[in-house]
């Protein structure tokens, strides 16, 4: 197995991006989906579209297991209305297929389609696709398929389409890059800084000037500390049948109570990190960070930064893309999808990109920051994927802030040891989290047939 050799090219934002909980790979990436289906059928020609009678839209693997907790017929429904994640209004969004009888309009060009949750089929069992999260969407006339379409949820809202060889962009990075090997490697040799190359390649990658991606970047942070600040003073029960009492109201307040005892820093984490990851459960508007399962760590720990330690917003902010950086580097070479890598390929990604990014905000070298993602990966290792009821609730909720103070310790480790006693590398550990993934028997990779999932229906 050898760390894979074409270059990253993907953008900060499509890491990093707006849209409705709970999950990436189930609600945004179906989403993104079903609209790319829509926009292909807009291009069939009109003859074909005339005669069509039907949608049907094909669930296989982890988002049949789980897509229902997660919402993923509701996604594909939005799709198919032309809807998309960054616009979504949440309360709209969740008003989707409650009256399972309701009969909805698609529209494609002239023609209007009939479409209903019976048009919705998960296929539960087994199943021959390369990916564990495949779609289907299949546009019939009376008797005959007119045009079908196959899709990979790959894990963060990102999709590849069958037949298109990858989901990378087109426009080539200035300083191509594909292991933490590259990037120490094209540091050294371009004497520039870590900052400076990913900007370079952002502005080469999404064809936007330095100004607009750090207004961009600003974007992305207020909409991660508006689920904070939503977050801490809502309350109430989530969605779903397990009916899970919201909690981060009630942690901020007992942190407001003991903010001057020893533990009080560690209790304000907490409450914001569950409170963006309860605003995610609830279906609310979160950021992937990078999944939306994983959106409470970097948030929490964002606003911490600016509103307990006073950090700023540039400092803020180019952490954010340090830490985007760790992200890529854990995609390209293993996953970020529960259904790929169980729970460390969600939570230890969000890790290992927070504790990159606290070290790069306090001033720490390229090694201290490599070391301190190393470490926050290597404490999820195994870490599995079996929320209670296919909700993105428990273990989710929890994981989110326990994800946050690993990267808070990871951070500290790495600052304070001698970097020349490290003995594994970030490319290294990459290799073993896809490794780990690879065995991880299926039940643990976001289908809810073992673990804490099958323990509660036991129970
Ligand atoms: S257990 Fe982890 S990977 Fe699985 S749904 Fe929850 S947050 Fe995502």
């Amino acid at each position: 197995m050898t760390i894979k050799k074409e270059p990253i090219t993907t953008s900060i934002f499509e890491l990093f991006k707006v849209g409705p909980g709970p999950s990436s790979s189930h609600t945004i990436g179906p989403m993104k989906a079903a609209k790319s289906f829509l926009d292909i059928c807009n291009s069939l020609p009109t003859e074909t579209i005339s005669s069509a009678k039907s949608i049907d839209v094909n669930l296989y693997g982890s988002l049949s297991a789980t897509g229902k907790g997660h919402g993923t017929d509701r996604a594909v429904l939005a799709g198919l209305l032309n809807w998309t994640p960054e616009t979504t209004d949440p309360k709209e969004f969740l008003n989707l297929l409650i009256d399972q009888n309701i009969n909805y309009k698609i529209q494609i060009g002239e023609k209007t389609i009939q479409f209903n949750s019976s048009n919705i089929h998960f296929h539960k069992g087994k199943f021959d696709f390369p990916h564990p999260n495949t779609l289907t969407f299949q546009i019939k006339n009376e008797n005959n398929l007119l045009h079908e379409e196959e899709y990979y949820s790959i894990g963060g809202g990102f999709i590849i389409r069958k037949g298109d060889s990858t989901e990378q962009n087109q426009k080539s990075p200035k300083y191509p890059y594909s292991s933490m090997e590259d990037v120490k490697g094209i540091l050294e040799k371009e004497k520039i800084s870590l900052i400076e190359l990913i900007l370079e390649n952002e502005k080469s990658i999404s064809g936007l000037s330095e100004v607009e991606i750090n207004q961009k970047m600003d974007s992305i942070l207020q909409f991660m500390h508006s689920a904070v600040e939503r977050g801490i003073i809502e309350d109430g029960v989530l969605p779903g049948s397990i009916k899970l009492h919201r909690k981060a109201k009630y942690l901020y307040s007992q942190a407001v109570e003991h903010k001057n005892k020893q533990e009080g820093f560690l209790m304000f984490l907490n409450a914001y990190c569950e409170a963006a990851s309860e605003e995610n459960a609830a279906g609310h508007i979160v950021v992937t960070a990078p999944t939306s399962g994983a959106s409470g760590v970097i948030p929490g720990i964002t606003y911490l930064l600016k509103k307990h330690f006073e950090y700023d917003q540039k400092n803020i902010r180019e952490g954010m893309m340090v830490a985007a950086l760790i992200g890529f580097l854990v995609k390209h070479n293993a996953s970020i999808s529960g259904a790929e890598m169980g729970c460390m390929g969600e939570i230890g990604t969000a890790s290992a990109m927070s504790a990159s990014m606290l070290s790069y905000c306090a001033g720490h070298s390229v090694n201290v920051i490599e070391a301190a993602a190393e470490i926050a990966i290597e404490h999820h290792l195994g870490m599995t994927c079996d929320p209670i009821g296919g909700y993105v609730q428990i273990p989710c909720i929890e994981r989110n802030a326990m994800g946050s103070v690993k990267a808070y310790n990871a951070y500290l480790l790495a600052c304070s040891g001698n970097q020349a006693y490290q003995k594994i590398s970030l490319d290294s550990v990459i290799k073993v989290m896809k490794a780990t993934g690879d065995d991880m028997s299926k039940k643990y990779k976001e289908t809810s047939e073992a673990g804490l999932a099958l323990s509660a229906t036991e129970c």
